[in-house]
């Protein structure tokens, strides 16, 4: 399988123009890094999956991921963009020849950001089908009534995928049908029914609560059919997975190469702390941890290449990479003692940022539950 090497290389020279200071400045903050965005657009790198007619490179997903891979083994944030790279296959896949044109290219040009998606809500959560969020057809527009929380970059983005129900549940329909997408142009809405909220988090990831009130958004502004959103937003999920498992990938080698290098360094009782085995091991163990859940990556990845649906294998890749990632957070403090907490090594910056990816953008119990019923042949849980 092809790796991707010039891309690493080119995306790892950029990052090394963002070192630990300029995200330590940002996460004092809490402040968006737009420079780095910006850096990554101008080069091309947030557009590589539109194809090449819309103005992208029409590279395959294992690009992307060596992108994103990347990005998180210097050290950055990929959190801030990495949405462009997945929301837009909704697009891409489900979207009329109209939308494609109207949005694509300025996407790929970097005048457009497509970096919000708007699915979870506060009631809801894991639910997607108990969403509450309605969409009504009034005349050439859809009037969008409720609340989303948990929506990511919605302030430095300038379109949302936004899931509303457009058809009322009644008994006996699935309740996952009668859910449609909608592409919400934030630039006009708000303050015209749309409120964006800030939520503070434990890590610098510009999340928003947003609230719809009697939001006007032109009919045309569909995307595929109605009532069909559900499976639209579904066919995008094993790319997401596997992009984010990825960045896991790469924040566990981050911290495994840190750990290594402070653990060779670090003098104490004469000898490097790295000399006992009780510091060794378990970076030893993260080390393992990261090349099987990298060697899981690489199988979903081949199997969504060939047009297969790597459904398990995409959610594994996942779960394992943000296992392997969590512990590596783990033993790279452990390994630097003290230091580890001291703002200034980025460990435990990246520790809180990495710790995420336990619960977003799916739980780890979501996963063993879905391999449980679809792998395992077990009863449903839930
Ligand atoms: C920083 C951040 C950014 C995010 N960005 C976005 C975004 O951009 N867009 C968006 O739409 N969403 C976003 N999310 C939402 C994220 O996808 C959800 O938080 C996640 O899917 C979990 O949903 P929940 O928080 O509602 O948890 P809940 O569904 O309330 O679950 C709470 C806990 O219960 C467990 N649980 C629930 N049901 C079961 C069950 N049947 N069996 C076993 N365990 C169960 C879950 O695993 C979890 O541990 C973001 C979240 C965070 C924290």
């Amino acid at each position: 399988m092809e790796q991707y090497q010039d891309i690493r290389d080119a995306v790892a020279k950029l990052c090394a123009h963002f070192p630990g200071e300029y995200w330590r400045a940002l996460d004092r903050d809490m402040t968006y890094p737009g420079e780095f965005v910006e850096a990554l657009t101008e080069a091309g790198w947030l557009s590589i999956l539109i194809p090449e007619a819309y103005g992208g490179s029409g590279l395959p997903l294992s690009a992307a991921a060596a992108v994103l891979e990347e990005i998180q083994r210097a050290g950055c944030n990929g959190g801030a963009c990495h949405a462009q790279m997945y929301t837009m296959g909704t697009l891409l896949r489900h979207g009329s020849e109209a939308q494609k044109l109207r949005y694509l290219p300025k996407i790929a040009a970097g005048e457009l950001r497509l970096q919000a998606f708007g699915v979870t809500e506060p009631t809801s959560g894991t639910d997607t089908g108990a969403l509450k969020t309605t969409a009504r057809l009034d005349g050439n527009h859809f009037v969008v009534k409720g609340q989303k929380i948990w929506t990511s970059r919605a302030e430095h983005s300038d379109l949302m995928l936004l899931l509303a129900r457009t058809t009322p549940l009644k008994d006996g329909m699935k309740k996952t049908d009668g859910l449609s997408v909608l592409i919400v142009d934030m630039r006009e809405a708000v303050g015209k029914g749309l409120t964006i909220r800030p939520i503070r988090t434990m890590m610098n990831h510009a999340t928003t609560e947003v609230f719809f009130d009697d939001l006007r958004v032109p009919a045309e502004n569909l995307v595929g059919e109605e009532g069909k959103g559900f499976r639209y937003i579904l066919s995008g999920m094993n790319a997401e997975r596997i992009l984010i498992a990825a960045e896991c990938v790469g924040d566990a080698k981050w911290f495994i190469e840190k750990a290594s290098a402070y653990a060779r360094e670090r003098h104490v009782f004469g000898r490097a702390i790295g000399q006992n085995q009780g510091i060794q091991f378990p970076i030893a163990r993260a080390y393992a941890n990261m090349r099987a859940a990298e060697l899981m990556v690489r199988e979903a990845l081949n199997l969504y290449e060939a047009g297969k649906n790597p459904g398990a294998e995409a959610n594994m890749a996942k779960m394992l990479a943000a296992d392997a990632s969590n512990e590596a957070a783990n033993v790279c403090i452990q390994t630097h003692g003290g230091f580890g907490f001291a703002e200034e090594y980025d460990v435990e910056r990246k520790f809180r940022e990495t710790r995420l990816y336990q619960v977003a953008p799916i739980s780890t119990n979501l996963i063993l539950s879905f391999l449980s019923e679809h792998v395992l042949g077990l009863p449903r849980s839930y």
